[in-house]
């Protein structure tokens, strides 16, 4: 326990913060214990990138299922939420490659074991960065059991998975045209290509038919490839090139003969409804190459240049510089009949950006329709929810629709491919071990060079996290877990393949809840980026309005199915709100005594009662909005109950009972206090730890406390109804004062008189209620003398208002002594004047204006204001006392 002291005057988060974290660090209360008796309740965080940084997106990706985790934990949950990160091979090699660009070397001049090397290096010193700074985000993760998916352990089970579905068929090698980033240097899978319009051209080439002074023009956007051309294809249909079938044509550039094929797939109204053929080249070529049986070209090699088989004048070149020199052969020849403007989707590598190739290469495949069948039937039949709900459709769009998924990457950092292939007699073996050699010839073996996509380790989280392939207590407790939070982007990349691994290796979904957060943008709903430098930084903000402020903002934004419009101003406002909360707290601890009084149901007053009825409706609210993850709609009902009816009226009402030295008023603004930083705590962790523990009677830690449940016995509608009646008629009665500038120490005479109200229990009641509570008025309103009447009396000096079914007049008090009352107010004017013209030079100051705190420019602003709004006041007030008339 730490020591308890009095709350400091002003909340200054950091500290705080610092003590906190480390606190439940130390204590190990995030720590989950497989062997408890208490129901569990368990998520796996999604790895962040070991490169990674952290940004907006991953902060609200951590904090909403942090609120839920605080939530269940409070509620008595064994609560594991796993922590690592992903060995994310593209954006490592991207980051390793670019420092050694630098020093004027790549990857193949210094070798495998030496990149390795470098990259483990650079894992220990910069892998830990996103964690770090993932605990100050308060995140409630198990520490204990934290991994990375390159550890000793998930590797087995990587090559556990890669083997058992190698041996069932699952997972095969084929020589096929798959999608590869030339800078990057590797293969991607389908999803990680972005397809986005460019515009290109359509080049019209004239082919020349064999042995005649015939000819034939074709239309490509790709001229370069035309070098590895095997076919030119019509529709069998197509009357315009009866002629042309069983004939040849020649190549041009190259001069060599390639024959006419006809195929229903050609579309009669591209270009000239001639095309021609390139199936090293294009996945259409490349399934028509396979069923003709032509011969595949290689003329663009991985790195994007231009191969020997292009021919000597080409070899060496980039692809775009040879597209240009095609072209201008073309030109010179003759050949290039036109050449028109053409809009077309183009592949570009999801990291780097660049024009996707297609490629033709020995890769590995999963077989993934038996996988996927599974994996729609668990969603069909709701065993798992997505929410919003709508996220299902898309799913099942995918799922219908799938490919066979490449998983075999041309990269070092990763899970090395578990095969092997005979040096002698060509023959592949896959196993968990390395082969001492051949088991057919005893030739020697060599290990594929290729690693695993990274997604496919990632999609063995859930499980391979908690000891899968040995049937650990962890496993058998905590799987399957109960939620997944996530962005809609890595639906299919993650969310889609968890569940098939999850089903196949495990026989049971990975997870019963998917939560898909919406993405953080600006104000304007733009997305945040560098080039537009709308970024919002989630550390800055911490350290400018504190985690709980950060924490606050993005579950109150947090509509489902929406994107978030961050704004930093919504922070200051939540820093305020964290401010309030510390006021009001110190205010409720400066009048509790070392114990808390016991609550005597006798002494309960009016308020007391009301503040526990609405209490235990906001509770159940609250907690039905955490059930269906209307994060934005529990924040609402915390902000509006804490600040308007704890704060605002519940506070001013006790006031009233503490006066009168009521024993149990003072212990029902200890509990409402208590139960309001529990119910606040999963939002705002760190304050309500601060101040919690500063209550007598406090528990080890807020993180463990029970979370309230509502008290049906506290509900009282007809007495809530009661309340927004004299609520009303206080408004009402400030209203009035505050438009005829009566202030707040004078003390007036109110009369109320009941009318013919609308419908209300209240009007019925004829509103009895303003008479037994007539001492909270008093407090409340400032009267000295409160007349009950049947009419309002006629008279120069009542000043009248309407509220609901009442009547309100009020009359002011007359200034007894003028000439005392006038040197008051001059006074009061004075320092008045005095402190505005201070705050006016501070903001004169352009010094002051530039440097200080956006947050805190805007006060001095406002405090100006307010002072002047003051002195404007004061001044019709002597003015009033001067000609009372
Ligand atoms: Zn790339
Ligand atoms: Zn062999």
């Amino acid at each position: 326990m730490i020591p308890k002291d009095e709350l400091a005057k002003a909340y200054d988060p950091k500290p705080v913060e610092e003590k906190w974290g480390k606190f439940w660090l130390d204590e190990g209360l995030f720590t989950a214990d497989p062997k408890s008796p208490k129901p569990k309740f368990s998520m796996v965080l999604p790895p962040p990138n070991v490169t990674g940084i952290l940004h907006m997106g991953h902060a609200l990706c951590f904090t909403l299922p942090d609120i839920i985790t605080r939530w269940k934990r409070m509620q008595g949950y064994n609560c594991l939420w796993l922590p690592g990160t992903d060995h994310a091979s593209i954006a490592v090699h991207n980051v390793i490659e670019k420092s050694l660009a630098e020093k004027g070397l790549s990857r193949e001049k210094i070798g495998r074991d030496e990149f390795l090397r470098i990259a483990w290096d650079w894992k220990e010193k910069y892998g830990g960065v996103i964690t770090s700074q993932l605990k100050r985000l308060g995140a409630s993760l198990d520490w204990s059991r934290e991994r990375f998916t390159m550890d000793p352990g998930f590797s087995r089970a990587v090559k556990q998975v890669f083997v058992s579905l190698y041996d069932e068929g699952l997972i095969y090698r084929d020589y096929f045209l798959v999608n590869r980033c030339p800078h990057c240097r590797t293969v991607l899978s389908d999803i990680e290509i972005e397809h986005k319009d460019l515009r290109g051209k359509l080049w019209h080439i004239r082919y020349a038919v064999e042995g005649s002074a015939e000819s034939v023009v074709v239309a490509t956007t790709r001229p370069e490839t035309m070098l590895g051309d095997t076919a030119l294809a019509v529709h069998p249909d197509d009357e315009r090139y009866a002629r042309l079938h069983g004939r040849r044509v020649i190549l041009p550039l190259q001069e060599r003969p390639i024959p006419v094929i006809t195929d229903e797939r050609v579309e009669r109204d591209f270009g000239t409804g001639a095309v021609k053929v390139t199936p090293a080249h294009d996945p259409v070529d490349f399934e028509l190459g396979k069923k003709h049986g032509l011969e595949q070209v290689i003329v663009i090699d991985g790195s994007g240049k231009m191969t020997d088989a292009a021919g000597p004048d080409f070899a060496g070149l980039d692809r775009f510089a040879a597209r240009a020199k095609v072209v201008e052969r073309l030109t010179a020849a003759g050949l290039l009949v036109k050449v028109e403007d053409h809009e077309h989707a183009v592949g570009h590598c999801y990291r780097c950006k660049s024009v996707i190739e297609p490629h033709l290469s020995w890769q590995w495949f999963v077989r993934i329709k038996p996988l996927a069948d599974e994996a729609i039937r668990v969603v069909e039949d709701g065993s798992i929810v997505f929410v919003p709900g709508n996220w299902t459709k898309t799913y099942f769009e995918w799922m219908y629709n799938i490919h066979d998924w490449c998983i075999s990457r041309q990269l070092w950092w990763g899970h090395r491919i578990p095969a092997w292939y005979c040096r002698d007699c060509g023959r592949m073996m896959v196993a968990m071990e390395t082969p001492a050699k051949c088991d057919r010839c005893g030739g020697r073996v060599d290990q594929d060079e290729d690693v695993l996509d990274t997604w496919f380790s990632s999609a063995l989280w859930p499980f391979g996290t908690l000891g899968w392939p040995d049937e650990t207590e962890d496993l058998r407790t905590f799987y399957p877990t109960d939620l997944m939070s996530t962005g809609f982007d890595i639906i299919f990349f993650w969310v889609a393949r968890m569940i098939m691994m999850g089903l196949k290796f495990r026989g049971a979904i990975p997870f019963r809840h998917v939560f898909i957060n919406g993405l953080v943008r600006d104000l304007k709903r733009r997305k945040m980026s560098k080039s537009e430098g709308n970024i919002i930084d989630p550390l800055e903000m911490i350290d400018k309005y504190g985690t709980d402020a950060l924490r606050f903002t993005l579950a109150a934004l947090a509509v489902p199915g929406m994107d978030l419009a961050l704004s930093e101003e919504r922070m200051a406002g939540y820093q305020a709100f964290a401010n309030k909360i510390w006021n009001a707290s110190r205010f409720v601890l400066m009048n509790l005594k070392e114990d808390r009084p016991d609550i005597r149901e006798s002494e309960l007053t009016f308020a007391d009662r009301w503040i526990r009825s609405r209490l235990s409706v906001i509770t159940a609210a609250l907690t039905a909005s955490l059930e269906q993850y209307k994060f934005y709609e529990a924040a609402d009902l915390l902000y509006h109950f804490i600040w308007h009816e704890f704060c605002d009226w519940y506070i001013e009402f006790a006031k009233v009972g503490l006066r009168d030295g009521n024993q149990t008023t003072g212990a029902v603004l200890a509990e409402t206090l208590d139960r309001i930083l529990r119910l606040l705590h999963p939002f705002m962790p760190f304050i309500t730890e601060e101040i919690w523990q500063h209550l007598p009677g406090a528990g080890k830690s807020i993180t463990v406390a029970d979370f309230p449940r509502p008290e049906p016995g506290w509900r009282d509608e007809a007495l809530e109804k009661e309340m927004d009646f004299v609520q009303k008629v206080i408004d009402e009665t400030r209203r009035i004062r505050t438009k005829n500038k009566i202030a707040p120490r004078e003390k007036i005479k109110l009369i109320i008189v009941e009318g013919q109200a609308e419908g209300t229990s209240i009007a019925s009641g004829k509103a009895t209620i303003i008479r037994t509570e007539s001492e909270l008025l008093r407090g409340l309103t400032g009267a000295a003398e409160i007349e009950f009447g049947a009419a309002m009396p006629a008279g120069d000096d009542l000043l009248k208002g309407v509220t609901g079914p009442c009547e309100i007049g009020i009359i002011p008090p007359k200034p007894t002594d003028l000439a005392a009352e006038r040197d008051r107010l001059q006074k009061e004017i004075a320092k008045v004047e005095a402190e505005a013209a201070k705050t006016a030079r501070k903001l004169e100051n352009a010094d002051f204006v530039a440097k200080a705190p956006a947050a805190v420019v805007a006060e001095n602003r406002s405090r100006l204001d307010e002072l002047r709004d003051r002195l404007a006041k004061l001044g019709q007030n002597l003015a009033k006392l001067s000609d009372p008339a």
